[in-house]
């Protein structure tokens, strides 16, 4: 009776030991299937991981498509002097000399380019001789949409390559100190997973000391998992960390931040490159996008010249175009690099970087 009843005890112990590893163990995968795919599909503004130990808030992000219309107001705020100058210019009974000389100047401070400049030119005088001299402000604005929307080349695929078969898709973010890179790689890991897409970042910038720590934080928000490595440490090792754990997470896009000291020309080219090398030991870098700060004009030209030469670009990100009146940087750049403007950032907001449309653009340029 005695051993009938310890072995009831016993059976009851086992039982009930293995029911509490079975929770535990569910516990623990339900906190590591952090699936951003599935998060996106929330609408709620945050939603709570629980971890064993702590729980974490994360953001939703705003969705990509319809950004660039809501910064809209942004940029034709501070490119009034292109839409709103222009229009006042083409609109005056009679454009002579002095006003083409006058619209010239307007596009050249806009930081267009010569070139581009002549060539808006053209097309507008051509348009207007075929208005006549009952030129309507519609007609004006239609003839201006058009001039601007033909150099911008809504032909150029923008298409940001951030899925590949059986790999992560490998994207690398560089361009000099200051220009906005950390922040850009930070933000695009938010339109990432707002497109339901899990992100590992790489601190490859390892020479400023705040680069690592400020990339955490974008990375902790959005739940990306973000691969470091010591201060002052080898920049391509930590790639081919970042890279080594997006295969072993099987994440969809790996974005590494790389350094932009410009000490020596050659010295940082040659860290780039030795970078984008040590990365394609296991796989191949999809996107290299260039970030230029708008507000540098043409020694931001000069940057990406200098950069192209060196690293295949495939994609330029061009920052602060909030802070500038200098929107005609998007035609010059694309010019100069025969490479598209991917990305614009509009301001310092998480969510304040978008998908670059040249017909919204010129839509809020025209507008003013
Ligand atoms: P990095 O040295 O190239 O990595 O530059 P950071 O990412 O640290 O950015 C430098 C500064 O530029 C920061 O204060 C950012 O908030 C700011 N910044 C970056 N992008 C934009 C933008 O699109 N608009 C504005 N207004 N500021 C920006």
């Amino acid at each position: 009776m005695d051993s009938a009843l310890v072995y009831a005890a016993i059976a009851v112990a086992v039982i009930l030991t293995l029911a509490i590893s079975v929770v535990a163990l569910r516990r623990r995968g339900g906190a590591q299937a952090i699936e951003p795919a599935a998060s996106a599909a929330l609408t709620a503004e945050t939603r709570e991981v629980e971890t064993s130990a702590i729980v974490l808030e994360l953001e939703v992000p705003e969705p990509a498509a319809g950004r660039l219309h809501r910064l809209r107001t942004r940029l034709a705020r501070s490119n009034s002097a292109i839409g709103q100058g222009l229009l006042a210019l083409l609109s005056r009974d009679t454009i002579d000399t002095a006003t083409w000389d006058e619209i010239e100047e307007t596009l050249l401070l806009a930081d267009l380019g010569v070139g581009p400049t002549n060539e808006i030119i053209e097309r507008l005088r051509t348009a207007l001789r075929v208005e006549g001299g009952a030129r309507s402000a519609d007609a004006v604005k239609e003839a201006l949409r058009e001039a601007l929307l033909a150099l911008v080349d809504p032909g150029m695929n923008r298409e940001l390559v951030t899925a590949a078969p059986n790999r992560p898709a490998v994207v690398m973010i560089v361009g000099v100190n200051g220009t906005g890179k950390t922040t850009t790689t930070g933000k695009l890991a938010r339109l990432l997973v707002a497109e339901g897409r899990s992100v590992v970042l790489g601190a490859a910038d390892t020479f400023r000391a705040a680069a690592a720590e400020q990339l955490q934080t974008w990375g902790d928000r959005v739940g990306a998992v973000v691969v470091r490595g010591p201060e002052g440490g080898d920049p391509a090792a930590v790639a081919f960390d970042a890279v080594s754990a997006g295969v072993r997470d099987g994440a969809d896009t790996v974005v590494i931040d790389t350094a932009g000291r410009l000490h020596t020309k050659t010295g940082l080219m040659d860290e780039l490159d030795k970078v984008k090398r040590v990365i394609e030991k296991q796989s191949q870098v999809d996107e290299v996008l260039l970030v230029l700060d708008a507000t540098t004009g043409q020694n931001g030209l000069v940057q990406a010249r200098v950069f192209a030469e060196s690293v295949n670009v495939t994609g330029i990100v061009l920052t602060k175009l909030d802070g500038t009146a200098r929107g005609g940087i998007v035609i010059a750049v694309q010019r100069e690099l025969g490479v598209p403007v991917k990305l614009v950032g509009l301001g310092e907001g998480p969510d304040d970087l978008a998908p670059f449309d040249p017909v919204e653009f010129v839509d809020a340029l025209v507008a003013g």
